[in-house]
């Protein structure tokens, strides 16, 4: 919720001051779904803000339950559509958000690119989807949250700072709680750095060899590896933390033994550089899952190489990984 205008309407009404900060508690606890519920303001003001001013960005439209995760479909005041999902394993309730509507990086494998870009979204739109699942889930609440929906966080700059802000100040979740991934949007790497967080930042990798990675991301012709490698080495000096690679197994495409001597070589140019690698989730028309996982991990076990594989988890309601995606715009 944006709460300047509400700010400015409470002042001009006369409203006493802690009526905003009354309302913007209400409002982050999740525990309302309008106004007309928030029972400790006066009935008046409840019926006038009710009908002045929307409570949230996002309204759900569907919501699809899985085993261990939920995804909802929210449109936006303008019509748009986009996905959030919720993941419910080990001991935090995960939510995963979107920063814009579709992506414009359109990588090979994963099925929100397919839907271009249509905008990005405001500060309010990203912090709405996890009051939303808090409120979906009241009393309990998201504890944890990816920045790995749909989208290119890093391509949406400024409305990502201010709802890290807004998630941390004001529905305390702990930085090291965050974790943001990128496709690699170089110069935001040092801008990232530079913000001095504890935020975890993962960087969707997918292959250590320049041609490959290029194929199936085009945003690597933009930014190539050296550079990537480059502003990464920034980031783990100033923050000394750890940075997480993504690396899906694509058959065919990134997972020959000359890939893999590719991607130990650069794991090695940084002590701080983890693996984690990720069994392709299938998307219609995308690449086909690689079946030498085994043997990627066996090799990187040999070479001491430090690696989690990451089991994802919504495939039967396409919440996984790059499945998320909203075709009737
Ligand atoms: N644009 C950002 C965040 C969104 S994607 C980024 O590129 O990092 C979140 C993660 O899911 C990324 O690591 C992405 O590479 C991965 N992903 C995309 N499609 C996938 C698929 N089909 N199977 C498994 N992981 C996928």
């Amino acid at each position: 919720m944006d709460f300047t205008e509400l700010s400015n309407y409470l002042v001009e009404k006369s409203f006493p001051a802690y009526r905003l900060r009354q309302i913007q508690k209400n409002y982050f606890s999740g525990r309302y779904s309008s106004f007309l519920e928030m029972s400790d303001l006066p009935l008046g003001l409840r019926t006038e803000l009710d009908q002045k001013f929307p409570l949230f960005s996002v309204a759900v439209k569907n919501i699809l339950k899985g085993d261990s995760s939920q995804k909802a479909v929210l449109e936006l005041s303008d019509g748009l559509k986009i996905e959030t999902v919720l993941m419910d394993y080990e001991q935090w309730l995960t939510a995963c958000v979107s920063t814009q509507v579709g992506c414009p990086l359109a990588c090979t494998f994963c099925a929100t690119g397919k839907m271009g870009l249509k905008r990005n979204l405001t500060a309010s739109e990203i912090v709405d989807q996890i009051i939303f699942w808090n409120h979906q889930v009241y009393p309990k609440y998201v504890g944890r949250i990816v920045f790995m929906g749909m989208g290119e966080p890093f391509l949406n700059w400024d409305n990502l700072v201010n709802s890290l802000q807004i998630l941390r100040n004001e529905l305390k979740i702990g930085a090291r709680k965050i974790s943001i991934s990128t496709a690699g949007v170089v110069p935001r790497i040092y801008d990232f750095a530079n913000l001095d967080t504890e935020i975890n930042l993962a960087i969707s990798l997918h292959s250590a060899d320049q041609i490959t990675r290029e194929e199936m991301m085009p945003i690597a012709k933009q930014y190539s590896l050296t550079d990537l490698a480059k502003a990464l080495d920034y980031y783990t000096k100033k923050t000394n933390r750890q940075v997480f690679f993504e690396y899906l197994l694509a058959k065919d495409v990134n997972d020959s033994d000359y890939h893999l001597d590719q991607l130990i070589e650069f794991l090695r140019t940084n002590k701080l550089f983890y693996l984690n690698l990720i069994p392709l989730n299938p998307i219609k028309g995308g690449l086909t899952p690689s079946p030498r996982l085994d043997i990627f991990q066996k090799e990187l076990v040999k070479n001491n190489i430090d690696f989690s594989v990451r089991h994802s988890i919504g495939q039967s309601i396409n919440s996984a990984c790059g499945q998320l995606i909203v075709n009737d715009q």
